[in-house]
């Protein structure tokens, strides 16, 4: 019989195919106890086992950022005395075999870990156990499963999916994914949007109901998950996917006209970036420019902080590529949930309320130096523009404007081009800096608003953490007033604000966005056909209707329920 299941959209799209599980599956162990003639010759597999997976580490090609900090994280987990010390004692003194001994100091000491309230001593505790899995491998001598050796299309179906292992995945082969954990605004989202693949997370135990070779429709445009539909539900998502293809094409051939409401008003379409390939997919879309880049990508690839002359190459050809239209360059935004693999952040109790964006730029001053001057010289090339995540005062902001004023001085000096006037603007993502919105305003030359962390920092809800998803919610009437609150702030000031969360890639969001007037939505490359289509078929109008109304409302649901029923208008007024 079929079984619908309701998730959490991280990338949208509708797709359907057979279950493949990705699970981190049990590997048999030897549990009875070793007679002491067999001790040497396990202390010596398990040595060898260490020996032979540091040098595989260490010889791994690595072709992502995400890839790199893991390798970096296992090389020193796996080097830690105290790890092989217990091993070596659980098999000499308790007389354990050695995949035993391996098995269990890897689940006590991740377990130890786990418990703790730290949340990036928690990670440590995946990343114990990831580890402890490689050498389990390593020491039977099975082969490690990689998700980009899948041999045919399928839906992945995995309890979690690290951003490591997203970056592995083979488009051809992932129709689509779930995960039983997770968040919409989690970096393990942002991959597969940028990939384009359909993804559901917080599936709660999916990946223990469903079975490889099970059937399931992967409905992440509702939201819904179908195991083993019957054969008119098929047909219906299956009638669905060829009009979005249709669509897709359709649209594609308009992908470069900008975007209008039918009521003339001109909203414009950018796309969000991590690097120079997501721009060349960015650009295919129909982008109108980057309203954020996301620099501490670029910084997670290397395994050095990159020079002033390593990141002005790759401003510089983005800001070619782009052939005038605007290059928003986010400053380095590290910390929180992000970490370098050649950096050692300190252990913080809330790394998300701790030393991340700003605040280490302040206090790594040659770093963030460093950084601002790439980013001038880069202006000389193209349409650059600056931009500041995490603000929370007029004395950061002023700090960083100094700064940028002090770097474009040294620069003069070296007789270096670049725009005097490049614009400096800010991300609004905190709740300070929504309520400083009116000074920071006429202090700025523009603002974005970054929905991900303001609606985690206004609603105290962690971004990444699927037990509290619910209410991480863009549409709570906390969040649609300081978004109005910032629009409002900025076009009283004469700046512009743009948007460039993950709420500026909703859909079923725009006409409201457009209603609180804001002005530039930037998105994933993969929304940008289809948010350049709604855009036509709506007005300022309707949007501004919406949004007052939404903005007299004082619940979530209440506000949800008004934009689902003037979608419903919309449509019904299309079809009439
Ligand atoms: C945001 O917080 O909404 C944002 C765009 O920045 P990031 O997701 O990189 O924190
Ligand atoms: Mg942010």
């Amino acid at each position: 019989m079929a079984k619908r299941m309701r998730g959490i959209i991280a990338s949208y799209g509708l797709t359907m195919g057979i279950v493949k599980r990705w699970l981190h599956e049990d590997i048999p162990i030897r549990t009875d106890w070793l007679r002491d003639e067999e001790v040497a010759g396990e202390l010596k597999a398990i040595d060898a086992a260490f020996s032979r997976y540091r040098e595989k580490l260490s010889a791994k090609e690595v072709t992502s950022p995400l890839m790199q900090s893991l390798r970096e994280a296992h090389i020193e987990l796996i080097s830690d005395p105290f790890l092989i010390d217990s091993v070596h004692k659980r098999i000499q003194e308790e007389k354990m075999s050695a995949d035993r001994a391996l098995d269990t100091t890897i689940r006590i000491m991740a377990a130890q870990l786990e418990a703790l309230e730290d949340p990036y001593l928690r990670e440590r505790g995946t990343d114990y156990r990831d580890m402890g899995r490689s050498l389990l491998y390593e020491l039977k001598g099975l082969p490690v499963p990689r998700l980009d050796h899948l041999s045919s299309p399928c839906i992945l179906v995995t309890e979690e999916l690290a951003p490591s292992e997203a970056t592995e995945l083979d488009k051809a082969n992932v129709l689509g994914f779930t995960s039983d954990r997770g968040g919409a605004t989690s970096h393990t989202s942002i991959i597969a949007q940028t990939l384009g693949i359909p993804a559901l997370v917080g599936m709660k135990r999916l990946s223990r109901e469903v079975n490889d070779g099970d059937f399931i429709i992967l409905d992440a445009e509702n939201g819904e998950l179908i195991i083993n539909p019957d054969v008119d539900t098929i047909q219906e998502a299956r009638q669905k996917m060829e009009v979005g293809r249709a669509e897709t094409v359709r649209l594609s051939l308009e992908k470069a006209e900008k975007a209008v409401t039918a009521d003339g008003h001109v909203v414009d379409v950018m796309v969000n970036i991590g690097g120079l390939d997501d721009l060349t997919v960015g650009i295919l879309a129909g982008a109108e420019g980057v309203g954020l880049f996301r620099t501490e990508m670029l910084y997670m690839e290397l395994d050095h902080f990159p020079t002033e002359d390593e990141q002005l190459a790759v401003y510089r050809q983005a800001a070619e590529a782009l052939q005038g239209n605007v290059l928003t360059i986010r400053t380095l935004d590290i910390g929180g949930d992000k970490r370098l693999p050649y950096y050692a952040f300190p252990r913080e109790a809330n790394p998300f309320l701790g030393w991340r964006a700003l605040r280490f730029c302040f206090d790594e001053e040659i770093i963030f130096r460093t950084q601002l001057r790439a980013i001038l010289r880069a202006s000389a090339y193209g349409n650059v523009r600056l931009m500041l995540p995490m603000v929370v005062g007029l004395d950061e902001l002023a700090r960083a404007k100094r700064m940028i004023e002090e770097e474009k001085e040294k620069l003069a000096e070296r007789g270096r081009a670049f725009n005097p006037s490049i614009p400096v603007g800010i991300m609004l993502e905190t709740p300070a800096a929504v309520m400083l919105a009116e000074e920071l305003a006429h202090a700025c030359d523009f603002f974005s608003i970054g929905t991900n962390d303001l609606t985690q920092y206004i609603l105290a809800t962690d971004r990444g953490n699927n037990r509290v998803a619910g209410l991480h919610s863009p549409y709570h009437p906390a969040v649609i007033r300081a978004i109005k609150q910032g629009v409002d702030a900025a076009h009283r000031a004469g700046i512009s604000c743009g948007m460039c969360g993950g709420f500026a890639g909703n859909l079923r969001a725009l006409p409201l966005l457009i209603g609180l007037g804001v002005d530039a939505l930037s998105v994933p490359a993969s929304v940008i056909p289809k948010l350049k289509e709604k855009i036509r078929h709506i007005t300022l109008k309707e949007g501004r209707r919406l949004a007052k109304q939404a903005l007299g409302l004082s619940a979530t649901a209440e506000i949800m329920q008004a934009v689902i029923s003037q979608e419903q208008d919309i449509r019904q007024k299309g079809e009439s």
